[in-house]
């Protein structure tokens, strides 16, 4: 077996002896299938990032919303990440261990007052809400803020936001603010079904493996924001933020299992490769879709540029 088996907690607190001017990326990816093409944008570009500034890469794996997960896929994954070259530092992170660590963030924040007993059900949220949330949905009324109706008992445990704006500066997308209680409201932290929710697992996660450069898909931008909220309430630092511009489909859709996008084809890495780089703006000769990954990386490590990576946060490629 490879040296990314899984590995208990015990054995991971040496990771977080590091200084903090270390540049640590990390890719982090969720099993419920296997990696597309959009995974392997972020992948090459939170990769390329890291090593051109002698930083480490870690790979995450993002599993705490256990349901989602489809057996097989981590190691179908990790599989492929060595098929296309990828070297990461350390153990792979499983957030599916990682229940002990959200239960005390949660517990910490329940302590000083942060977090709430929420008992509205979907359907009382939907039927209470005024405003929509930045990413689909609603934004929480603020029903159990004050304390649980009489004879309710919490479902799901919420954060108490605020409505200060929490802006930062992005690498690529410039500079990015919300206010949470308007543009989200209190947000779940730890599920009705028991599990903990990704914002939580995320943040709790990038201070653990002491991430200083997050570099992942604009797909995520308008969650940053609630991480940011969250490493303020429990006292972690920021790391830096770039949100690549995410593939989508000519409708508009984020290439995603969800929308049918193909995975990728291990037999032709290269050239998959060579479509990432081109994909992120990089003058790749095409001839290289035909050489070697070592040579395709080569060539990237020399020319890597951050600055010829598009802005925009979506960008449609054909289907391929
Ligand atoms: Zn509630």
């Amino acid at each position: 077996m490879a040296w990314y088996s899984r590995e208990p907690d015990s054995l991971l607190p040496s990771l977080k002896i590091v200084s903090i001017n270390v540049y640590r990326g990390r890719f982090a990816p969720s099993p419920t299938g296997p990696l597309h093409f959009g995974s392997l944008v972020a992948a090459v570009g939170s990769y390329l990032d890291a090593r051109t500034q002698g930083g480490e890469w870690l790979v995450r794996m993002e599993d705490v919303d256990t349901p989602r997960n489809v057996a097989g896929a981590a190691d179908t994954i990790l599989n492929t990440l060595e098929i296309f070259g990828f070297e990461w530092d350390g153990p792979v992170l499983y957030q599916s261990d990682r229940f002990e660590a959200y239960a005390a963030a949660l517990a910490q924040l329940q302590r000083a007052g942060l977090a709430y007993g929420c008992a509205c059900s979907r359907k009382e949220i939907a039927d209470s809400a005024t405003r929509p949330a930045v990413d689909g949905g609603l934004a929480y009324p603020g029903t159990c803020r004050a304390g649980l109706p009489a004879g309710r008992a919490a479902r799901a445990w919420r954060l108490r936001v605020n409505d200060d704006e929490v802006a930062f500066a992005d690498r690529l997308q410039g500079r990015i603010g919300q206010h949470l209680e308007s543009d989200v409201g209190d947000f779940v932290l730890r599920r009705a079904d028991g599990l903990f929710a990704y914002q939580l697992a995320v943040t709790v996660d990038d201070d653990f493996q002491r991430i200083s450069q997050v570099v992942r898909g604009a797909d995520l931008l308008a969650s940053t924001p609630r991480q940011i909220g969250l490493q303020r309430c429990l006292g972690f630092a920021t790391p830096a933020y770039a949100h690549l511009p995410v593939a989508t489909n000519a409708a508009g859709e984020k290439l995603s299992k969800q929308t049918l996008a193909r995975a990728l084809a291990t037999d032709i890495a290269a050239a998959e490769l060579v479509r990432a780089l081109d994909f992120l703006g990089q003058a790749v000769p095409v001839a290289l879709a035909r050489a070697t990954v070592a040579e395709v990386w080569a060539w990237a490590r020399e020319n890597w540029s951050f600055a010829a990576i598009p802005r925009q946060p979506a960008i449609s490629v054909p289907l391929a």
